[in-house]
């Protein structure tokens, strides 16, 4: 378990292969794992990928997650829907 952790350093490392699914399973646990703890990397992680699934995928796993509701400004999330919106347009 212990070792499974990633540090802050590999969480800003490992984030984005994380968003493209292209993370193997376990550095990806890892990942989570450091998340549950650590509300500086869930912020980054949360941001990051919440905006690159709003542009690109979808955005419901992350809200699944629960990281969006929980780190996410009312402020971010109006830019993001904002963003979504010229997206569709
Ligand atoms: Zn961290």
């Amino acid at each position: 378990m212990i070792k499974m952790m990633l540090s802050c350093k590999d969480i800003s490392e490992v984030a984005s292969l994380a968003i493209d699914e292209t993370l193997p399973w376990r550095k990806r646990m890892g990942m989570h794992l450091h998340l549950f703890i650590c509300k500086h990397c869930r912020t980054y992680v949360s941001q990051i990928g919440f905006i690159h699934r709003a542009l690109h995928h979808r955005s419901d796993e992350l809200v699944h997650m629960g990281l969006v509701e929980r780190t996410l400004s009312v402020e971010a999330k109006e830019k993001i829907r904002e963003k979504l919106e010229q997206q569709k347009g």
